[in-house]
């Protein structure tokens, strides 16, 4: 199959334009390397004898909207903007709403090429931009292996329904889009009404930083950088050092052999597909695990997001965890916190302690420790929907990766989705339930508790 096959929808029945440009409007594909719809849009402003313009929104508006977050977003942004340049695309940085910004440089192209994030914001912005251009508005899925809508038609059950249904796909979609340059020269385009900036360098991301009406008081990760440069390298060295381990000992929090790629998966600065690829080549069996991670588990993370509209609220839980949940809603909790004792991460469990502040220190989690993170909450609040709400603002917030479907259906995990029936018990019912004692069967959580200690 060709790299386009299934990846390319029509969002509107508009005709391509007389505009002397082909538009990208670059929304979640945050990266040149190996981006569908950025080649795409090559391929058709050269067919078409126009030029390519790539615009990119910068909304003070998305939520927790933080420096933590736009800290990372900016760094990826600033190499794409020096890359982008070997594309022979002008690059429009907008200070602006993304479909404000892309309703605007759309009156003057012959067609729009955008890509597809899978949260409700996004889904807006392109129903916005689609209904309101006069051209033809494109669509070409990247971020993910199978294309949401050819994996399932409908909300997958669990991972294994999932993986029946794409098993047979997988291999099919992983075919890379050829690297062009957009042969017309760069056009000028009308000065916009909204501001645009310049990111040549560190300090220009420092400098919108500084200025953007953005939450700052979640501070930028002292251990963890954006951009695809960083994100290859971390794949290279995964492969190369880390993979032999990863089936062994991926669980355990104490060491550190996972590819840390979420970050970078969520903001579009790396293609799923690459890293299936790279993988696949060391591990064509799988044996270590990590592509039904980066697969199974991601792809029915986007499935329920795409098929769910109450994807970060309880509500999306399936019938028999909110029923078991609601025949213990009074029960007896061990002990209960507020939010800030949460927050600050002092709680009696020294584990848990860790992992908020492995969260709120460094922007990141292991991802047992998320598990355990999660099941916590559920215990220490009065109601299971204050537990779910908190735990989605507070990944949301301090997470890097955040605000991203995995995020929500691992929260929805911890309380029952994608999950069966377990043994019944206290406050928990018939939800998987997770321990301290599991932890120190398993690992060597001391440890894990003396490293997280040591951040600064
Ligand atoms: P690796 O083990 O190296 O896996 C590679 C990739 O596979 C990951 O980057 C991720 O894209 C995918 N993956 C791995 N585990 C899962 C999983 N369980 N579900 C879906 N995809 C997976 N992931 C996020 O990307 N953002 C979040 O905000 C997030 N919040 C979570 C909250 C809770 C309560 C739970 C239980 C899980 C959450 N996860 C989230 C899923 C998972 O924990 C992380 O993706 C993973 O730990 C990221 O580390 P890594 O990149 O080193 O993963």
């Amino acid at each position: 199959m060709d790299a386009y096959e299934g990846r390319v929808t029509f969002l509107n029945n508009r005709d391509v334009g007389s505009g002397p440009y082909v538009l990208y409007w670059m929304q979640h594909s945050q990266r040149v390397r190996y981006n569908h719809a950025l080649e795409f849009a090559i391929a058709q402003a050269n067919e078409l004898r126009k030029s390519l313009v790539v615009v990119f929104g910068i909304t003070e508006h998305y939520p927790h909207a933080n420096e933590r977050n736009y800290a990372f977003m900016l760094e990826g942004l600033r190499e794409t903007a020096e890359t982008i340049k070997e594309k022979n695309a002008l690059f429009v940085i907008a200070l602006a709403e993304p479909d404000t910004a892309a309703i605007e440089l759309a009156s003057e192209a012959a067609m729009v090429v955008v890509d597809r994030g899978y949260v409700t914001i996004e889904r807006r912005w392109r129903n916005t931009v689609a209904s309101s251009v006069a051209c033809s508005c494109i669509q070409v899925e990247t971020d993910i292996v199978v294309p949401v809508e050819l994996a399932s038609w409908k909300e997958e059950y669990s991972a294994a329904t999932l993986r029946n249904k794409i098993a047979g796909k997988i291999e099919l979609f992983t075919a890379l889009p050829e690297c062009l340059t957009c042969n017309m020269p760069m056009v000028e385009i009308k000065t916009p009404s909204f501001p645009t900036v310049r990111l040549r360098t560190s300090a220009d991301v420092e400098e919108l930083l500084s200025t953007l009406a953005i939450d700052h008081s979640v501070k930028k990760s002292p251990t963890i950088k954006g951009g695809t440069t960083r994100a290859v390298l971390k794949l290279q060295r995964f492969v190369s050092e880390l993979l032999v381990d990863y089936a062994r000992k991926k669980g355990d929090p104490s060491e550190h052999v996972t590819s840390i790629l979420s970050p970078y998966l969520h903001f579009g600065q790396i293609s799923p597909i690459e890293v299936y690829l790279a993988v696949k080549e060391h591990d064509p069996q799988d044996t270590s695990g990590f592509l039904e991670e980066l697969v199974v588990r991601r792809e029915l993370a986007i499935n329920f997001c795409h098929y769910r509209n109450d994807y970060d609220s309880y509500s999306s839980l399936p019938k028999w965890a909110v029923e078991t949940l609601e025949i213990h809603r009074f029960d007896t909790r061990p002990v209960l916190y507020d939010d800030k004792q949460l927050i600050q991460g002092v709680t009696g469990d020294p584990y848990w302690n860790a992992a908020q502040r492995q969260l709120v220190v460094t922007g990141f989690m292991h991802g047992y420790m998320r598990m355990y993170w999660g099941k916590k909450l559920l215990e220490w609040k009065e109601h299971p929907e204050e537990a779910y709400a908190l735990a989605v603002a507070m990944n949301d917030t301090f997470s890097i990766d955040g605000r991203d479907p995995n995020g929500y259906a691992g929260i929805a995990w911890c309380f029952g989705k994608h999950d069966r029936p377990w043994k019944e018990r206290s406050v928990f019912g018939m939800v998987r339930y997770m321990n301290a004692k599991g932890l120190e069967r398993k690992f060597d959580m001391s440890s894990y508790v003396r490293q997280i200690e040591d951040l600064k």
